[in-house]
């Protein structure tokens, strides 16, 4: 295949080729897969529903790493289990800890790839920002990840191992039901499009919401798009977690240049979508996000049509000072600035916290992550090309 191939969704979910000898994991596969693959090694018919049980409980609520420490299972099926499947996690390549106490874990992945995960803790709550892909198909200009080209989708493995991950560095495993949870908040605001990859953040999010291992909520899960508008829908209807829109402008003409995907999904579009979303309410809001570049989207005429687009929408904004990369094209929004636009979004009775930049001495912000994997580089006409293909 030409180097310069063009990015085509089937391109992006081939299914990968396992290394020579990598056994099949069983970290990411929902319960009837992980069912099929105890059947295929000749697990007796009637035992399969109990074993996926004990299994499933090791792997999302003890945080068992091999099948040796399932000692509720005998033996001979533990022996048989390792014969047949491994248990892979991705592996911790750096781990950084900010002065905040943000941390940003650099993870390796098959193939050598490498993506990055950051753990937010707050006073009532702990966020997870995942990854959904190594670089990125979209080139949104203020973003970090936009100037690393897709590598490829990560699997739904590589996206709750993520979670395994760190749960392992907080010591989060085997907690009783009711007790504080470190990561209580997962949102998909990582590297990459999460619904460019649908199906793999579907599974791995379904996973991570069963109540017998990770149990998160769904509403504790946000899953945070540039605007594919015709898989929103899908994900409310499939996935039913929180949704987030990187929204960041206020025309066309501004988001086009800001968030390229705007080309193909005008905001008229991605703003029914947003109306349509399966179970939106006041209790369910959409988060628009909103990164404040000086001089670019950040005037007060651009907070009076903020409200304005939105009006009707349960929402909640997201204020998010720019926060730099090296080469970055941009600047933050002065703090005066910041405040008189979050006061127009306040007034018109929107919750608008201007979101505290956390993890910026370890490049953890949003908008910074950006792993070293490559891509060979792509022309400008390709990725128009692409975009346009989308
Ligand atoms: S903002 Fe999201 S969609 Fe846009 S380039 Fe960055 S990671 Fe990709």
């Amino acid at each position: 295949m030409p180097a310069d191939a063009p990015i085509t969704q089937d391109l992006l979910t081939i299914p990968r080729k396992m290394p020579e000898g990598a056994l099949p994991n069983l970290i990411g596969l929902r319960r009837e897969a992980m069912a099929a693959e105890l059947a295929r090694i000749g697990t007796p018919e009637k035992q399969i529903k109990m074993r996926v049980g004990q299994i499933w409980q090791w792997i999302y609520h003890k945080g068992a790493t091999s099948f040796e420490d399932m000692t509720n299972l005998s033996k001979e099926y533990r022996a048989l289990l390792a014969e047949n499947f491994s248990l892979t996690r991705p592996d911790v390549v750096t781990r950084q800890v900010s002065k905040d106490g943000t941390r940003k874990y650099l993870l390796r992945i098959a193939g050598g790839h490498e993506v990055e995960a950051v753990y937010i803790p707050e006073k009532n709550r702990g966020t997870l920002c995942i990854s959904s892909q190594v670089g990125c198909t979209l080139t949104c200009s203020f973003c970090h990840t936009g100037t690393q080209k897709l590598v490829r989708n990560l699997t739904a493995a590589e996206i709750v191992g993520q979670i395994l991950v760190a749960r392992d560095d907080l010591g989060e495993w085997g907690k009783p039901a009711g007790d504080k949870r470190l990561i209580s908040n997962v949102v998909l605001m990582g590297m990459g499009e999460p619904l460019y990859n649908t199906d793999n953040v579907r599974d791995a999010m379904l996973i991570a919401m069963d109540n017998e291992g990770i149990s998160l909520s769904r509403r504790r899960i946000t899953l945070s798009t540039s605007g594919i508008v015709p898989e929103i829908i899908r994900a409310g209807q499939e996935i039913g977690c929180m949704l987030a829109i990187s929204f960041h402008a206020t025309t066309d003409e501004v988001r086009d240049k800001l968030v390229p995907i705007n080309r193909k999904h005008k905001i008229a579009e991605l703003l029914q979508a947003c109306r349509d979303y399966p179970r939106l309410s006041n209790a369910e809001r959409i988060t628009f996000e909103y990164v404040m570049l000086k001089d670019v989207n950040d005037s007060d005429a651009d907070a009076r049509r903020l409200v304005q687009l939105i009006a009707g929408i349960p929402a909640k904004i997201n204020l998010i000072p720019f926060n730099p990369w090296p080469g970055a094209p941009y600047e933050r929004s002065d703090w005066e600035r910041i405040e008189s636009f979050a006061e127009i979004v306040n007034n018109a009775g929107y919750a608008s916290p201007v979101r505290t930049p956390r993890g910026e001495d370890i490049m953890a912000a949003c908008g910074q992550l950006k792993s070293a994997t490559e891509r060979a580089r792509k022309s400008a006409a390709q990725i128009a090309k692409d975009i346009e293909g989308l």
